[in-house]
């Protein structure tokens, strides 16, 4: 029952985020309605929300006791409940902060005259939305809308990434990483000595009695479903790793990849661009989006007029 639902759960949070996101963009006139996209947001998001949430309830009531022989009185396991507190509360914090917060938009013609300023003769607007548009700004068609510095659209959020909101993502990917290596190693020995080992040689472990593995059950089986998920986060880690060391969006990774000739062209690009560009976006993006550095420790908010200020010396 336990695999039922968790291989549910993994199958139905990679589906369903990108099977709605198919939908949005294959009926834009559904978007406009605002009840219909809060609807959609909330069922999108809902099932990685219950995972996040579920990953804790699974730590205390089911590998934990089964890690340690006294949880709550044992320096051991006080500092595993630390460590997965500490990870579970940025993982989330992050996760909803890249959710809520806003990309950031680029001023529409009507807001700079409203704020009494007057367009530059060479300013470009866009024509869907009309809002400025500059060399990083990308128009998203799903939220219908301009992102400042945009890198993609995420369907696990369902909201854009861009220049405000891009480290509390990035952040959460490095968190997911870290926690998803921490369950691997919570939940790998459950299913060494319960599903790969035979019951004459658990008896040869002490530290392993078989009616630990009578209690876990199907539980024990979720070293896999964890080991996929680690693999699918250690690849988004990677890709966007990626981008930040050659000062690239997603969007322009897949553009420059289609206008390649070849793949060794390809990778001569992204190679030059890691040797000798600058890293504007890393910049930008994340290094300046904190006033000081333990803040990407602890769950902490960015600034926005750090922000700003980076931007306009920066363009
Ligand atoms: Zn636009
Ligand atoms: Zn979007």
């Amino acid at each position: 029952m336990a695999l039922v639902l968790v291989l549910a759960g993994g199958v139905g949070i990679i589906q369903v985020a990108f099977i709605i996101n198919t939908i949005q963009k294959a009926c834009p006139g559904l978007t406009k309605y605002p009840a219909v996209r809060q609807a959609l947001r909330f069922i999108q998001v809902s099932p990685i929300a219950v995972m996040v949430a579920s990953a804790i309830w699974f730590f205390f009531l089911v590998f934990l006791p089964v890690k340690v022989e006294y949880p709550y009185s044992s320096k051991e396991g006080l500092l595993l409940i630390i460590l997965a507190c500490y990870l579970w509360l940025n993982v989330t914090f992050n996760y909803f902060a890249a959710m809520l917060k806003s990309p950031g938009y680029p001023s529409t013609a009507l807001e700079i005259e409203e704020n009494g300023l007057s367009l530059e003769n060479d300013s470009i607007l866009c024509f869907k939305c009309d809002r400025m548009k500059s060399c990083d700004t990308h128009h998203c068609g799903t939220c219908g809308t301009c992102v400042t510095m945009m890198c993609h659209h995420c369907p696990f959020t369902n909201n854009c990434v861009g220049l405000k909101n891009y480290s509390y993502f990035y952040l959460f990917i490095c968190y997911s990483n870290i926690g998803l290596i921490f369950s691997l190693y919570m939940t790998y020995d459950p299913f060494y000595h319960c599903m790969v080992y035979n019951g004459e040689q658990l008896s040869l472990l002490p530290w392993y009695p078989p009616n630990i593995c009578r209690k876990l059950g199907d539980f024990a089986v979720i070293f896999i479903p964890v080991a996929f998920m680690a693999m699918f986060a250690a690849a988004m880690f990677l890709l966007q790793t990626l981008l930040l060391a050659t000062d690239l969006s997603t969007i322009d990774l897949l553009t420059k990849m289609q206008r390649s000739r070849n793949f060794m062209q390809f990778g001569r690009m992204l190679l030059d661009r890691i040797v000798g560009h600058r890293k504007r976006r890393f910049q930008v993006m994340l290094l300046y989006s904190r006033e000081r550095w333990w803040q990407f420790l602890v769950p902490s908010f960015n600034v926005p007029s750090r922000h700003l200020e980076t931007v306009k010396l920066m363009v």
